[in-house]
């Protein structure tokens, strides 16, 4: 009998799965530059019809994504493929003789300096351009590398990293992915996420991991089995507690569309309404009037209770082409999200406006909506103060900023009578905290959310807003994993909002715990070093 080794990795789930890997085609590398031997004519031709090809392929994939998350990346991805703009340049760089391949790759060099300046940093974005060139390449050569998946049976997909055109083809033989790269915010990680597809990523450890193996993959315990089976797994383990009816505290939804809003109809309200997803592609701004009714759509369409909607936070790896952010040095430590607003303050101003008009609008039609507005990226109790002042001229009555910047969580009594509410982004808060670029697969283990410095933040936070007499949710990532949702509760978070898929799963455990339990669980995760022994001291806690 061969020993069970282990492979870890950051876990995405929480069921565990045993399968047969399949590896997913590693991309070929791109042909050398070259001129061009048929003259700029044909060039030019076989550059138009890629393109053709390529939004045809856009088309049918976006049609058959069942899901809204990947149905916009692909949409996103579809509209700089058929961006004139590139399209113009590619022609320029045929006419001065490069072969179709050639010139694609010189066009795309300038149109990520082009976006670059408009918008910042792309971070994942940057993979997408990438994605697209290979993509119109590789119709270009005539070759496809595409993995065919078998049509029955079920297996364990294993690759470098995949791409949305690569999950978008995933059917249901895929019951499994084990990725190299990735990490708990990546493209493979959401649409994993979304499609309740267990997932290890970040698993340094893939590349040993051949055709035909039969691993299990534990994504509560963040590992790869290699020879074991179900029974070495943490399978299904709080079925044993009773459910005591009701989630210890709410569980609400992170909504980023007008599908994911109808999706969680049944959640206790939306704990983060990310407005930005909805103008990643627009060139011009939206006016108040199309805001407002956008707005009006998702909150017509999802739950009832507490929505609590975030103005835009642009910038970083969510650039957005009509706020003219400049060029930066380090994005992310930059003009992001809320400081945004200084350079574009008629946006903001809209927003404010259009939010509350869709409130009031939507109320009018007898939904029992009760509408917030938070800011993103507050590092200072004066940008608090401000933000506050804005959104309160608008008319909206609650007002709230996110804790995503360490400085802020230091002076959070002095935000007693400024806003009413918190919510802690832990996506960024541990970015900040870990100095550990989100997008950057390599440092993805420091932002794993059981990391004992974010533990302590949190419970740092919960026990200063405690103090203050402000109430505090927690809308990053972190709150979509069922046990460190109770770990948080147990810490003195008074709510959670996960991502849609997450939130039956969260809503089940917190169901499972009274407070003296949730608390043991905090007590147990707070004594441990690692972010491994935090997250198994609490399951052990829940278990005794
Ligand atoms: C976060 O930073 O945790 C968060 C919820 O905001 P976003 O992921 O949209 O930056
Ligand atoms: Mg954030």
């Amino acid at each position: 009998m061969e020993t069970v080794r282990t492979l870890e990795g950051i876990g995405v789930g929480t069921r565990a799965v045993l399968a047969e890997v399949l590896r997913w085609s590693a991309r070929q590398p791109l042909a050398a530059m070259a001129k061009s031997s048929l003259g700029p004519e044909i060039e030019v031709n076989t550059l138009s019809k890629a393109i053709v090809n390529l939004e045809n392929q856009y088309a049918a994939k976006i049609k058959a994504a069942g899901n809204q998350e990947l149905r916009e990346i692909l949409e996103a991805q579809c509209a700089f493929a058929t961006d004139p703009e590139l399209a113009d340049l590619a022609k320029d760089f045929c006419e001065q003789g490069w072969d179709a391949p050639s010139a694609l790759q010189l066009a795309m060099g300038e149109f990520k300096s082009l976006l670059e300046g408009a918008g910042g940093e792309f971070g994942e974005r940057v993979a997408d351009l990438d994605e697209i060139v290979y993509r119109l390449i590789q119709w270009m050569s005539g070759e496809s590398d595409e993995t065919v998946l078998p049509a029955s049976g079920s297996f364990i997909i294993v690759a470098d990293d995949l791409t949305p055109m690569d999950t978008i083809a995933f059917t249901d033989v895929v019951v499994g992915v084990v990725t190299k790269g990735g990490g708990p915010t990546s493209h493979t990680a959401i649409v994993c996420r979304a499609r309740g597809i267990p997932a290890v990523v970040a698993c340094a450890g893939a590349d040993g991991l051949v055709n035909g193996q039969m691993v299990v993959i534990d994504p509560d315990a963040s590992q790869v089995i290699i020879n074991g089976s179900l029974a070495d797994s943490d399978g299904d383990w709080w079925s044993v507690r009773p459910n005591l009816g009701a989630a210890l505290i709410p569980v609400m939804a992170n909504v980023g569309s007008v599908a994911d809003a109808a999706q969680v109809k049944s959640a206790k309200g939306v704990g983060l309404l990310r407005t930005e997803l909805f103008f990643l592609n627009n060139k011009v701004a939206p006016t108040r009037a199309e805001q407002q009714a956008l707005y009006a759509q998702v909150l017509a369409a999802g739950p009832d209770g507490e929505i609590i909607v975030r103005t835009l936070d642009a910038g970083s790896d969510k650039p957005i082409a009509f706020l003219g952010i400049g060029r930066e040095e380090n994005p992310a430590l930059g003009v992001r999200g809320q400081r945004v607003a200084a350079i574009a303050p008629k946006f903001y101003e809209d927003q404010l406006h259009a939010i509350k008009a869709a409130a009031d609008a939507v109320k009018a039609t007898g939904k029992k909506i009760d509408v917030w507005v938070m800011a993103p990226m507050i590092a200072t109790i004066d940008e608090a103060q401000v933000f506050a002042k804005e959104a309160r001229a608008a008319g909206i009555t609650r007002v709230g900023i996110m804790v995503e910047i360490p400085a802020i969580t230091r002076v959070i009594p002095h935000l007693k009578g400024v806003v009413d509410f918190l919510s802690v982004g832990t996506n960024d808060l541990s970015q900040y905290l870990f100095a550990a670029d989100r997008v950057n697969s390599a440092v993805a283990a420091l932002l794993n959310p059981w990391q004992p410095a974010l533990l302590s933040t949190l419970e740092e936070i919960a026990a200063d807003a405690a103090m203050a007499g402000i109430k505090v949710g927690v809308c990053g990532e972190a709150a979509s994993d069922p046990l460190l949702a109770v770990v948080m509760a147990g810490l003195g978070i008074n709510s959670v909002s996960a991502s849609p898929s997450s939130v039956a799963a969260v809503t089940d455990l917190l169901s499972r715990v009274d407070v003296s339990a949730a608390k043991s669980a905090a007590m147990a995760a707070r004594s441990a070093t690692t972010a491994r022994d935090a997250k198994a001291a609490a399951k052990g806690a829940l278990l005794k």
